[in-house]
């Protein structure tokens, strides 16, 4: 390992934003952070937080190496000082490592070929992890860059699991298999929890719930099964996007309303979810309009909760024991009412939240001393899941 005091700079580059956090692996503590918004727009967004404060501006930032190059003078002016304290290593958060990525990787020519050719996987987030990872080893050419995989804890699902029953040429030629992603948030929270249940072997279902949601089944530490597939749109009802439908749904509309491919998927991708359901993503304002008597908000709170139940069960046989279940993510760290929803239909595992611990803050058991199923909520925190498997690289 490392001393306490080596940081890595965590780098989660998406489509238009540009997410650092400067953090401590083994301490957990943070010396820097920032986020750039709208990168390519006519103004982009900036904040840095260093040991100086949080600072603001905005300005015109139009591509990934601008950003990093912002990133740089956001350290430089407001700390923490990257050249007399530099980081050992750049984490990068890669969304697709297909089947050839199961564990944190060290980038070089060969393997930044092999994350290119997963691009058709993850066509939107794939080009714009690479452009991060090109701009962060052109300004810090003498640190290891890593690659850390959205999908790599799923590596361990068996193929029962992660097989879908479709033609054999699919299945061969176009890679069409379940992959999962969340799954450095799914590691950090089962490791979590397996350390506050004090049972390495716990059998537990995590839900991460936030403007993506998924679930996952982990035995022992590793993910078993999982409700995002081939892409993050598969299972949980989430902020814009359906989760499990028929799939017949698509030709259906393909042929009763002329909708092509594309926009098939850009509904069911941007347009669905609470969204579809209610007009907006934001789950405060479903929990608002629910508290204010709504009932198409009510409507849908109750499809949120029972499509988690519905998984938990079916993980819970997966499983062959259930232990505990895990809340993380946005929502699931935030919302009472999700988590009293969804326990109080758990009462077949004879769940019994504790409103006092549930009431608390971070991570903790929320269920009473006499439930015979543990819960817990877990505040998920994947930039120090992904400088921790960096400096474990
Ligand atoms: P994430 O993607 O993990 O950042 O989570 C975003 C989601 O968490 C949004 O739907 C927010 O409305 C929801 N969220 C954040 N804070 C709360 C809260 N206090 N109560 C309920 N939902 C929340």
């Amino acid at each position: 390992m490392t001393d306490d005091f080596a940081a890595v700079l965590v780098i989660n580059a998406g489509s238009s934003s540009l997410k650092y956090q400067l953090v401590q692996p083994v301490s957990g503590i943070v010396r820097g952070s920032g986020l750039i918004e709208r990168i390519g727009g006519p103004v982009s967004e900036l904040r840095h937080t260093g040991p100086g404060g949080t600072t603001r501006s905005e300005s015109r930032i139009p591509d990934a190496t601008a950003a990093f190059a912002a990133m740089v003078d956001g350290f430089a002016a407001h700390g923490p000082d990257l050249a007399k304290q530099p980081p050992i290593a750049v984490g990068h958060r890669v969304v697709h490592g297909g089947t050839r990525f199961s564990a944190a990787t060290l980038v070089d020519a060969g393997v930044r070929t092999e994350i290119e050719q997963l691009v058709p996987l993850a066509p939107l987030h794939q080009p714009a992890n690479l452009a991060g990872i090109d701009a962060a080893a052109a300004l810090f050419p003498d640190l290891p860059q890593v690659a850390v995989f959205d999908t790599a804890f799923h590596g361990t699902i068996p193929p029962a699991a992660h097989t879908y029953a479709v033609p054999q040429q699919w299945r061969e030629e176009y890679a069409v298999r379940r992959y999962g992603f969340h799954g450095t948030s799914h590691r950090w929270a089962s490791g979590r929890a397996a350390a506050l249940l004090g049972r390495a072997d716990a059998r537990m279902v995590v839900l991460h719930l936030g403007n993506g949601a998924s679930a996952c089944a982990v035995d022992s530490g590793r993910s078993v099964e999982t409700s995002m597939g081939l892409t993050p749109l598969e299972g949980l009802v989430m902020g814009s996007r359906s989760g499990d439908i028929d799939p017949a749904i698509a030709g259906h509309l393909a042929r009763v309303a002329g909708l092509s491919a594309e926009q098939i998927d850009t509904a069911l991708n941007q347009q669905s979810g609470l969204r579809g359901l209610v007009g907006d993503n934001d789950f405060r304002e479903l929990q608002d309009r629910v508290d204010a008597g709504d009932p198409v908000a009510q409507l849908a709170f109750d499809v949120v909760v029972h499509r988690l139940v519905k998984y938990v069960g079916a993980y819970a046989a997966t499983l062959g024991r259930l232990d505990a279940v895990v809340f993380t993510g946005g929502i699931g760290e935030n919302s009472a009412a999700l988590r009293t929803a969804v326990v109080e239909k758990l009462a077949l595992f004879g769940a019994v939240l504790d409103p006092t611990r549930d009431a608390g803050r971070g991570e903790r058991i929320v269920s009473s001393p006499t439930s015979r199923l543990t819960v817990l909520v877990v505040p998920t925190d994947e930039e120090r899941q992904i400088a921790m498997e960096c400096v474990q690289l």
